[in-house]
């Protein structure tokens, strides 16, 4: 997708702070952190957002999960632990129609979101 800005992060087209990248995944640092460590997971391939998601796709989101995991542990936030959280659509806040998991730690974050 020519215009999607993930997509744009995966071809290289658009600079980001990468921390991991395989043939399925990229994970790069979030452009406006909201906390000390804010990352973001995303399938190499566009799936526009969880609603989206086949039977197929079981394996592939195992693995974003579990590179979340991986990268939140190496950024320090094993002991205190940190935030995984995945927007979906209007109501849940998205603004890149591109699945992604943001990892937020580093801080205390507050719950209910507004
Ligand atoms: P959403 O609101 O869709 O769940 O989150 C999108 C996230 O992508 C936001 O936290 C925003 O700061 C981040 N973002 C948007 N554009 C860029 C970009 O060009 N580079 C990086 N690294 N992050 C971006
Ligand atoms: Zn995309």
């Amino acid at each position: 997708m020519d215009t999607c800005i993930f997509c744009n992060i995966v071809s290289g087209a658009i600079p980001a702070k990468r921390l991991y990248e395989d043939d399925e995944l990229v994970a790069f640092h979030d452009v406006s952190p909201q906390a000390p460590v804010h990352f973001l997971v995303i399938p190499k391939r566009h799936i526009q957002n969880i609603m989206e998601l086949a039977p197929g796709d079981v394996a592939l989101v195992g693995r974003l999960l579990h590179k979340a995991q991986e990268l939140a542990v190496e950024l320090g936030c094993a002991e205190k632990g940190a935030r995984f959280v995945i927007n979906c659509k209007s109501d849940g806040g998205q603004t890149v129609d591109h699945l992604h998991i943001h990892v937020l730690g580093g801080r205390p974050l507050a719950w209910p979101p507004g």
